[in-house]
């Protein structure tokens, strides 16, 4: 999500969605809106480096069994193909009764049949079924449509008729999938770890998002993006094994640990995004930022085009006269900016009618990179002085510009490879994430 644009999009896209999924936020248009296992153990320094650390829960404690995490890899499948590099065997899920056992490296298919699931052309009466590799204590790992995975494989026979391929994977080793994918394994080991600390959290508390699926988290940067062991790097494991079962939470539970791009200067709180205000994800200041490439940015239209992309988005103003907007200073909130400056609404007067349009969607309707942004008309000095800019040309350049990349909440992966530089991963996060308590999971 760090790396190009088109992902940051999505991430923030999806991000969103889940935020306003999880934080019962009702959204009328909700589409709208985005970590090898090397063998050392973590140090105690790793445990212990945050000033806001609360290591009662990681001494001493009886350590708990690591979780599982279902994660759906596909759906609406007509067909699967598995193979292993090891002997493995496919039981029913409901019963746990073994079904067949297959030798390594052999290739099974599974196809649907008049609503039954039909592995290598035998029809079987299990809805659901699970591969393993038939020796656990192995390092094998079963391929499903060409990509290695740890843990199991749950193929599940869908109400449409379709197949959904299910990855049961230990949570670390999800994790170990998902780092590189979100954050370049290039990047200082601090920030490296930093990241796999927010996505393990934001895991756990997605745990369960995706029930109504079969499973609880998908594998998109709906939820986050997972590639298996294909996804892997031996930086991206170190992260995750260094900082092994540890997570935040706030008042005993897991935080929303929501992360972005680059915030621009100023993180966002919650509530920016249209979800909830959280007390740990309060706008902080993020003068570290300020390294991020094309940080600044702008994106050129104009009135003409302006109004036929709200026009295509519900908000009818016919010929735009005016754009109502207090300009922009970060830090600071007014009636229609929030309190890190980023757009809460602006307003588009036109021959039809007044619009005002929510600065989150107005970022996808007009494809800003984030909302800490600012508006001017033509060149030179016709900038939203006093808050409104007259339009008497439609056909003359509106351009929206700003700084950072994604929604801003959270922690911004930008600013955090900054802050490696000097900072442990703990202070990296506790910048980011206010009062927030480490604990482990297991
Ligand atoms: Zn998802």
């Amino acid at each position: 999500m760090d790396r190009h644009f088109g992902t940051v999009w999505r991430k923030a896209f999806c991000t969103f969605f889940l935020w306003a999924v999880l934080s019962g936020v009702c959204l009328a248009t909700v589409k709208d809106f985005q970590p090898e296992m090397t063998p050392d153990k973590p140090s105690a320094t790793a445990r212990t480096s945050g000033k806001k650390s609360d290591d009662s829960e990681g001494r001493g404690r009886i350590p708990k069994e690591e979780p599982t995490i279902r994660v759906g890899l596909s759906e609406g499948q007509a067909s699967a193909i598995l193979t292993a590099d090891d002997a493995y065997v496919v039981r029913d899920v409901l019963t746990g009764q073994g079904l067949d056992k297959f030798k390594g490296n052999t290739m099974t298919t599974i196809t649907v049949q008049g609503r039954q699931l039909v592995i290598n052309g035998k029809a079987i009466s299990a809805k659901s079924v699970r591969f393993s590799i038939a020796d656990p204590r192995t390092m094998r790992y079963l391929s499903v449509a060409g990509k290695k995975y740890h843990g199991n494989i749950v193929l599940t026979l869908a109400k449409d008729g379709t197949i959904t391929v299910i990855n049961e994977v230990k949570l670390d080793d999800y994790i170990g999938g998902v780092i590189s994918e979100e954050m370049s394994p290039g990047w200082p080991m601090e920030a490296l770890k930093a990241q796999a600390v927010a996505a393990r959290t934001f895991a756990v508390y997605s745990l369960g998002l995706h029930n109504e699926d079969g499973y609880d988290v998908c594998a998109t940067t709906h939820c986050q993006v997972y590639g298996g062991i294909a996804s892997e790097s031996p930086e991206g494991l170190r992260a995750v094994s260094s900082t092994r079962g540890e997570i935040m939470t706030y008042q005993g539970k897991p935080i929303y640990a929501a992360f972005h791009a680059s915030s621009g200067g100023m993180t966002a709180g919650s509530e920016e995004s249209g979800g909830i205000a959280l007390p740990y994800l309060k706008p902080v200041r993020d003068p570290q930022d300020n390294a991020t490439p094309n940080r600044n940015w702008q994106v050129s239209t104009s009135a003409k085009e302006l109004s036929s992309d709200l026009s295509a988005a519900g908000f009818r103003v016919g010929t735009l006269k005016a754009i109502e907007l207090t300009p922009l200073k970060v830090g600071e909130g007014s009636t229609d900016r929030y309190a890190s400056g980023r757009l809460k609404e602006v307003r588009f007067i036109g021959t039809l009618q007044t619009v005002v349009v929510p600065g989150p969607k107005l970022r996808w309707i007009v494809g800003l990179p984030s909302t800490l942004a600012d508006v001017r008309y033509g060149t030179g000095t016709k900038t939203a002085r006093n808050g409104k800019i007259e339009i008497s040309n439609q056909n003359t350049e509106i351009v929206f510009f700003g700084s950072g990349r994604g929604h801003g909440i959270g922690l911004s992966q930008w600013g955090a490879k900054a802050m490696a530089a000097k900072k442990k991963y703990r202070d990296i996060l506790s910048h980011y994430y206010k009062d927030v308590e480490y604990s482990f999971l297991f």
